[in-house]
């Protein structure tokens, strides 16, 4: 009749996730009572098998509110290299990152003829692995990194006057 402790656990996460959190690992607190809280802000679930009389199996703020919001990343890929930003939760730009083609080289801007040159799809993956080192360090969730597909112009290097 009442529910395993594993399944209270997988529908206390299914509805964390869906108020935008991250849940951290399950703490065991005493038999039939488990309790996680966000990697990002810290708030908690508890899960119980045996709530006492009136009080629920699955409950804290977690569950009730929504994850803070931390911002996001977004990331613009051409032949040239990769811009990466990283916005506040008002939209503002804390931080941008600029690599070129090739990145590990982020002085100079090569040829896109150039036979090292990266291809696009190489600089894609690159740019978001960076994106994704960026939203750790930041504490921003990965699913709030975006791709802008708009074409920008990287310039840099020589280029400037
Ligand atoms: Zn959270």
């Amino acid at each position: 009749m009442s529910k395993s402790l594993i399944q209270l656990k997988r529908e206390a996460i299914e509805s964390t996730t869906f108020r935008g959190h991250d849940m951290g690992e399950w703490n065991d607190v005493y038999k039939g009572t488990s309790v996680c809280h966000c990697k990002v802000c810290n708030m908690q679930v508890a899960v119980t098998t045996n709530p006492a009389p009136n009080d629920i199996d699955i409950g804290g703020e977690a569950v009730a509110l929504g994850c803070i919001d931390q911002g996001s990343i977004l990331y613009t890929v051409t032949a040239k290299g990769y811009v990466i930003s990283v916005l506040d939760s008002d939209g503002s730009v804390t931080e941008s990152y600029t690599a070129y083609n090739h990145p590990h080289d982020s002085g100079q801007q090569l040829l896109i003829d150039d036979p090292i040159a990266l291809t696009i799809d190489q600089l894609r993956v690159m740019a978001k692995a960076t994106a994704e080192d960026m939203a750790i360090e930041y504490d921003i969730l990965l699913k709030n990194i975006h791709e802008e597909s708009i074409d920008i112009i990287v310039t840099g290097g020589n280029d400037n006057e």
